[in-house]
């Protein structure tokens, strides 16, 4: 599900409305800084605090169903635990440093157009086509990839060397997300400080991090995901 102003109080019938539906899990997503989001400009009704407030309460409900019963899971966190907790390869683009932006993903538009990742072309939806990468009439496979526009958005987002984030814990659960970046502030590495991806990375890895030290019952349930 993709998170309106309308949903933020709304966690726990949503994801009950997903378990009666018979559905073995939710994705719990904010909105996205491209595309429909701006044009009605929905992404600025919540900042991320907010969300992440409405993630916790959606985290701790899923906890508390499979407490009482089925399996049911958070994907997002499921991703995460992998990263966190298993040598085991997740193949999630933004959760990816190098960023998987073209070298994970490359999108084939309906006119041709190709981009680095759904977000870029959705970017260009609304007019900027920082990561569109050629046109597939006039770009061999190698040219798109090795393009100066995409190498250059990689190189300058790694976040091993980046300020910020090569000195936070998390940095090797964590990703470098360009697009965002490039969306939010201009650039694609960003200033993490004032980023509200990173706000939100450390927010659920901290919480994460928390439930598995802190509550037996509900770790073993977290420990389950990362091995799934
Ligand atoms: S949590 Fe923020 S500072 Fe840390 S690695 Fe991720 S983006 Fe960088």
């Amino acid at each position: 599900m993709t998170t309106t102003e309308a949903s933020l109080d709304r966690v726990d019938e949503i994801i009950d409305e997903y378990l009666q539906l018979g559905l073995d899990g939710i994705f719990l997503r904010p909105l996205s800084p491209f595309g429909f989001a701006i044009k009605t400009k929905q992404f600025a009704k919540y900042d991320a605090q907010k969300w992440l407030a409405f993630y916790e309460r959606g985290l701790r409900r899923v906890l508390e169903i499979n407490r009482q019963g089925p399996p049911f899971r958070e994907f997002y966190a499921a991703l995460l635990l992998t990263r966190m907790l298993s040598d085991r390869p997740i193949g999630y683009v933004d959760l990816r440093s190098p960023a998987g932006a073209g070298l994970g993903a490359l999108v084939y538009n309906y006119d041709g157009s190709v981009f680095a990742s759904d977000e870029g072309r959705m970017l260009a939806e609304i007019g900027d086509d920082a990561f569109r990468l050629g046109h597939v009439e006039h770009n061999s496979y190698n040219s798109l990839i090795l393009s100066d526009k995409l190498i250059g958005a990689i190189s300058s987002s790694l976040t091993q060397c980046a300020p910020e984030c090569s000195t936070c814990v998390y940095e090797s659960h964590c990703g470098a997300d360009p697009v965002y970046h490039h969306a939010t502030q201009g650039d694609a590495l960003g200033i993490k400080p004032l980023s509200a991806f990173c706000a939100r990375q450390k927010g659920i890895m901290g919480l994460l991090l928390d439930i598995l030290k802190n509550s037996p019952e509900d770790a073993a349930v977290l420990r389950r995901w990362a091995a799934a």
